[in-house]
């Protein structure tokens, strides 16, 4: 199969601090090492599933391939071309191919606008349609993300949430994207219209062939759609495989909390559950060797000392720790 997405080693540092204000109130410049040697790949028509509590790193993985961020090192390849150092000129025609889907999709659409405007913005800037036909294109997404042609005059306020993010689903889809960044699309919405959301990606993701980057901080909510997951944790993927090896076999001590805390999955959860203690630690100051050893209910003290590498546990199945395994998390 061919991979529509390579990620290799993709680093993103941010530095803060360190200006003159800074330094008159004692902030000295620090960096935050949001993203820290990452790597994956997506083939085409493939739904990946990026996982992992807030502040892990995951929109900036997501915004770095956009070029929202600058990339600090690593390479990412869209469709056979490396764009972490393409010009902006140069970048322009894989754009089209390249699409984004936010949690909040007030943020995306211009309340001055037409959320008919809105949709056909992109299609208008490629040039792919005008006029009679762009309005007819947009009547005809609206109809495909399951609102009405003769809504497309209204005002995004006129919306649900969930209304919102179909439409800005459809607006992703008029530019006949090959790849779409969906970053948290159903975090904001209540459980019942969540389902509804995802499962028109699905659809869309048949009819169409996209590719998703499925970004969440709940495993529950990527299950149904993904064909793999990753699972990120202080700017590093700590465990990665498809889905069912995941879910039924996860390697990783964190992978193993998450699921704990997923209820549907396991009736016995409650009394299994495990639960991680304390915050995540910041990313300006990562723990050394193993960064999940502080809230790690099986550290050791190599973990402390080396970091643990990515690697193969099972086939297309890798985890990052010292004493990956399947089998439950006993505490030590
Ligand atoms: P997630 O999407 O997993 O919640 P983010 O990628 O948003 O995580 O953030 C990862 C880390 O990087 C966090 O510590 C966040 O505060 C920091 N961060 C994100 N964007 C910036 C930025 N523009 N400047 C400085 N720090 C940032
Ligand atoms: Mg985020």
């Amino acid at each position: 199969m061919t991979n529509i997405l390579r990620v290799g080693d993709l680093v993103k540092h941010f530095t803060i601090g360190g200006g003159v204000l800074d330094r008159v109130f004692g902030k000295p410049a620090k960096v935050i090492r949001a993203v820290d040697g990452v790597s994956f790949d997506i083939s085409a028509g493939e739904t990946l599933g990026l996982v992992g509590e807030s502040g892990c790193g995951k929109s900036t993985v997501g915004r770095s391939i956009l070029r929202l961020h600058e990339p600090t090192a690593g390479s990412i390849m869209l469709d056979g071309r490396e764009v972490s150092k393409a010009s902006q000129h140069a970048l322009r025609p894989l754009r089209q191919h390249l699409q984004v889907v936010f949690q909040d999709p007030f943020a995306s659409l211009n309340p001055r606008r037409t959320v008919g405007q809105s949709v056909a913005e992109p299609i208008a800037n490629f040039g792919l349609a005008k006029d009679a036909e762009l309005r007819a294109e947009v009547e005809s997404l609206f109809v495909r993300v399951g609102l009405r042609g003769d809504q497309i005059d209204r005002y995004p306020h006129e919306f649900s949430g969930g209304q919102r993010q179909r439409i800005g689903i459809a607006r992703a889809l008029g530019t006949k994207p090959k790849l779409i960044i969906l970053d948290e699309p159903v975090s904001a919405l209540d459980v019942s219209v969540q389902a509804q959301v995802i499962n028109l990606l699905v659809d869309l993701q048949q009819e169409f062939g996209l590719a998703y980057l499925f970004i969440a901080h709940d495993l529950a909510v990527v299950q149904h759609i993904s064909a793999r997951v990753a699972v990120m944790y202080l700017g590093r993927i700590v465990e990665i495989a498809d889905k069912k090896s995941l879910f039924e076999k996860p390697h990783h001590p964190y992978t193993k909390a998450l699921l704990s805390a997923v209820p549907s999955i396991d009736p016995d959860a409650a009394s299994k559950r495990i639960v991680l203690s304390g915050d995540i630690p910041s990313p300006a100051n990562p723990p050394s060797g193993c960064r999940f050893r502080t809230r790690c209910p099986i550290a050791q003290a190599i973990c402390a000392e080396q970091e643990p590498p990515l690697q193969s546990q099972a086939a297309g199945h890798d985890a990052a720790c010292h004493f990956a395994g399947p089998g439950p998390l006993l505490a030590s």
